[in-house]
């Protein structure tokens, strides 16, 4: 154990003893996590946000372009960054849980530096990529230091008088006891997504459970889902999607290693495999292999880097079937993902360790882009998916 996770543990023990857990990990679902009612200290915030894509616009000298594409539900503006012309499409998402924020500032530290380099590598990216990035897609859940958004019930029916006599969705929050959401309640927009991108909420869909569809009833969940239609008719395809997260704090299997990241391609059963048949419309879409083969490209970028904690990768919880996730959604789209889980709530980290994991995420989100580009992704082995170390403690939360 290096210094780095000798200081890691000592913040892991404490906010243990603050873990109120929800819900088991056998039956993954919204839960709200441990240190959703800390303050966020050292990371990015809307304002931000804003300030800084406003400021990597300018200086790429149209590189690098930035529109608002929807909003949240208590109207701040979705971000959308885009860079590169090219025909492969990488779209890259962060803080659909508000308050998970590596992600974000990793997205902006690539844009900052495919907006401004010159390099022949960046040129190449650009030539043969369209990178398009929602860099903080729950800006009110990123504004409370919280995984939902900020929504309630009441505002959904509103919206879809069709669903005046159901049961709320069960991903609301709105119990007493768990942090705030009683008073303010809202969505776990991870779980708001449908495969079937026209879909239109149903009564008879609700209030639904962890392994059936969302609904796109929350507003961010419906912008993600024009961006990803929007460039669907535009390029054939949304070739990657990448959703950037957090966890909590698991090892490597077999190792007394802390995990720095663990990684996914996993979101639902295969539908071309047993218990599949359920998502059987989306099988001829669906690209297991093209989404480990990411994942390798990942992991062997992170691994290039040495021994070190860079190099203490993992894969999520594989026993997971979560078609109401974006990244289910998607993939059964066509998409190949990627998950990306980085250890510990924004909350718990001091300044260098929050600069070493966001180093982490860049890494391995340049371990994609540099496979796409040059194509070497495709002669990655999927099989070799299957020996990347597991968890020993498997979060379910994504
Ligand atoms: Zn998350």
């Amino acid at each position: 154990m290096n210094k780095f996770w000798k200081i890691l543990s000592s913040t892991a023990l404490a906010v243990s003893l603050l873990a109120v857990p929800t819900m088991s990990s056998a039956q993954p679902g919204p839960s709200p996590q441990p240190g959703d009612n800390l303050p966020i200290n050292g990371y990015i915030n809307y304002e931000e946000l804003q300030r800084k894509l406003a400021q990597i616009a300018h200086t790429s000298k149209g590189r690098v372009s930035v529109e608002t594409v929807g909003y949240t539900n208590q109207g701040r503006d979705i971000y959308k960054a885009t860079v590169g012309t090219g025909d492969k499409v990488v779209l890259i998402q962060s803080e659909i849980h508000g308050n998970e924020k590596t992600g974000t500032v990793a997205i902006l530290n690539i844009l900052q530096k495919l907006g401004s380099s010159n390099s022949p590598d960046v040129r190449r990216i650009l030539e043969e990529l369209t990178i398009v990035a929602i860099p903080m897609l729950n800006a009110d859940g990123s504004e409370l230091a919280r995984r939902a958004n900020e929504m309630e019930w009441a505002e959904v029916v509103a919206a879809f008088p069709q669903l005046a006599n159901v049961s709320p969705a069960w991903n609301y929050y709105n119990t007493p006891g768990i942090w705030d959401y009683d008073q303010n309640p809202g969505f776990d927009v991870n779980r708001d997504f449908n495969p079937d991108l026209n879909y239109v909420p149903q009564a008879e869909d609700f209030p639904g459970n962890s392994s059936a569809y969302g609904w796109y009833i929350t507003p961010e969940a419906q912008t993600l889902r024009d961006v990803y239609k929007e460039l669907k008719s535009e390029f054939g395809n949304v070739d990657v999607f990448v959703d950037l997260h957090h966890q909590g704090f698991p090892y490597v299997d077999g190792t007394d290693d802390r995990v720095t990241l663990s990684i996914s391609g996993k979101f639902v059963t295969d539908p071309n495999g047993p218990g599949g048949e359920k998502y059987a419309e989306y099988a001829d879409n669906f690209n297991y292999d093209f989404s480990r083969q990411l994942n390798l490209a990942v992991y062997d970028a992170l691994q290039a880097k040495g021994n070190s904690v860079f190099t203490n990768i993992s894969l999520y919880n594989q026993n997971i079937d979560l078609p109401g996730t974006a990244l289910g959604s998607f993939a059964l789209n066509g998409s190949g993902t990627v998950l990306f889980e980085i250890s510990g709530q924004t909350q718990n980290f001091g300044q260098k360790m929050k600069g070493m994991l966001v180093k982490t995420v860049e890494t391995g989100l340049m371990g994609i882009i540099d496979g796409v580009t040059d194509g070497s992704v495709h002669e990655l082995n999927p099989e070799d998916y299957e020996d990347i170390p597991l968890s020993s403690r498997n979060p379910s939360g994504l």
